[in-house]
């Protein structure tokens, strides 16, 4: 005998408001926006009664339509006060918001993800499992117990031998009420651990000039810091992978010293001759960073940390080859991946002078690993002996295996415990650890 499931409690929808302006283009816009809230269940209204927000899409080809447009505005916050603004005068964000700093978020013509976004984060769409095709944490592609955190798309950087900012534009945060929320419904759902990921995650918020969202009824800056904390609040492991090397980077390690999020630092460096990173167009101050990096490791000692670098840099001469390992020597990187360069149709760096030879590259790029693998082995035989928290990914007849808190998904080693069974896939357990290689640990489960 099947059993017919008891009707859902009534909900009332959240009721979004409109006002669409413009030319035909901005009113395809926002029949996208609407059939995506109206999929989602939203209740949509032509006036702003009873609104728990507006939706201003704009026009701003005319003068007289960019007037048009910033009355609407300022007539949507009189009425009903919560209003997202979108469409083409929504380029000029800052036009609007010094006007109207109430605001709540502006996004340009065509970001239907970033406005529909906004909207989840001022009025929450209904959720019921009768009634969801998708559970409310999304479909996922990776194991029950970590998930991906996606915080930006874009980048405002120009690195010479990158072309990510031409295919995926500037920078576009999301909005931080939206992150967090999707934070929580994957903490809810099971996941032990959040690697946070971007282009560029130091750079989170400076778009939308951090501006705060409401999570758990108080406001919260779209900054990396601040998204930091509140992450630290759910009680999972949170890893912070490409991390630009900006000054205020060191907010975050007092962070990691308390454990609100894992110690552990992705920063893709890419070199430390200052002459290879000038042509990189990257930061080129790396004496300063290696003083940053002493101090982030007197306040968290056992800080991981991941990079990536560059050999074979057009330009890069031997001189500038040994300053890198000698930084290395000074820097201890934990984890370390290294790529010979290549040109990328596109990028700026194929037209500098002094390409390097591939026999050089590849010479280069066997010493770089040979160097950092005596600094890897170090590091790594520094921790027999010591006891660790372990993240279990995977249990079988013969033991199991799982990843600490120096171990990102993928990329970096592994904590096998031969003959462990009695543990499950996304336990957290401590270990002792008996033994390392250059890359992975083998230990116990330390049982109190
Ligand atoms: S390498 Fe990274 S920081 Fe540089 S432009 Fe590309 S995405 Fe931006």
């Amino acid at each position: 005998m099947t059993r017919t499931p008891a009707p859902a409690p009534a909900q009332t929808p959240p009721k979004v408001g409109v006002v669409s302006l413009g030319c035909p283009k901005a009113l395809v816009d926002s029949e996208r926006i609407l059939t995506r809230l109206r999929a989602e269940g939203y209740s949509i209204s032509s006036t702003y009664d009873g609104a728990d927000v507006v939706l201003v899409n704009t026009c701003g080809f005319l003068d007289s339509a960019r007037d048009e447009s910033l009355e609407a505005i300022g007539e949507a916050i009189a009425e009903n006060g919560k209003v997202i603004v979108t469409g083409c005068l929504g380029a000029e964000a800052g036009l609007i918001r010094e006007k109207y700093p109430q605001v709540l978020a502006v996004t340009g013509p065509h970001q239907y993800e970033q406005v529909v976004e906004a909207v989840h984060g001022v009025a929450p769409p209904l959720s019921h499992p009768f009634f969801d095709l998708v559970p409310e944490q999304g479909i996922r592609l990776t194991p029950r117990h970590y998930a991906y955190l996606k915080i930006s798309e874009g980048c405002n950087h120009r690195c010479s031998f990158c072309i990510i900012p031409s295919m995926r534009g500037d920078l576009a945060s999301r909005p931080v009420a939206d992150v967090l929320r999707e934070a929580e419904k994957l903490a809810k759902a099971g996941v032990k651990e959040i690697l946070v990921i971007s282009q560029d995650t130091s750079a989170y918020g400076l778009d939308l000039r951090h501006a705060e969202g409401k999570w758990r009824g108080r406001p919260v800056k779209a900054r990396m810091t601040e998204l930091c904390e509140a992450l630290g609040e759910l009680g999972v492991w949170v890893r912070l992978h490409y991390v630009y090397p900006y000054p205020h980077v060191d907010e975050v390690i007092p962070l990691m010293a308390e454990r609100k999020i894992l110690p552990y630092l992705d920063i893709p460096f890419q070199h430390a001759s200052p002459t290879v990173l000038k042509a990189m167009r990257r930061p080129a101050n790396q004496e300063k960073v290696l003083d940053r990096i002493r101090n982030w490791r007197t306040i968290t000692p056992d800080l991981t940390l991941r990079s990536t670098f560059i050999v074979g840099f057009p330009g890069e001469t031997e001189a500038d080859f040994q300053l890198l390992l000698d930084w290395l020597t000074e820097a201890q990187i934990d984890r370390l991946g290294a790529f010979k360069y290549e040109n990328v149709t596109g990028a700026a760096a194929n037209e500098l002078p002094g390409h390097v030879p591939e026999k050089v590259k590849e010479e280069r790029w066997h010493r770089l690993m040979a160097h950092q693998q005596a600094i890897s082995n170090a590091r790594m035989a520094a921790k027999i002996g010591s006891t660790i928290e372990v993240l279990i990914d995977e249990v079988d007849d013969e033991g199991a295996f799982g990843r600490s808190w120096a171990d990102a998904p993928e990329i970096d080693g592994c904590v096998y415990l031969n003959g462990e069974t009695d543990v499950a896939e996304g336990d957290v357990v401590r270990v002792r650890v008996a033994h390392a290689d250059n890359y992975d640990v083998w230990g116990e489960v330390v049982r109190d």
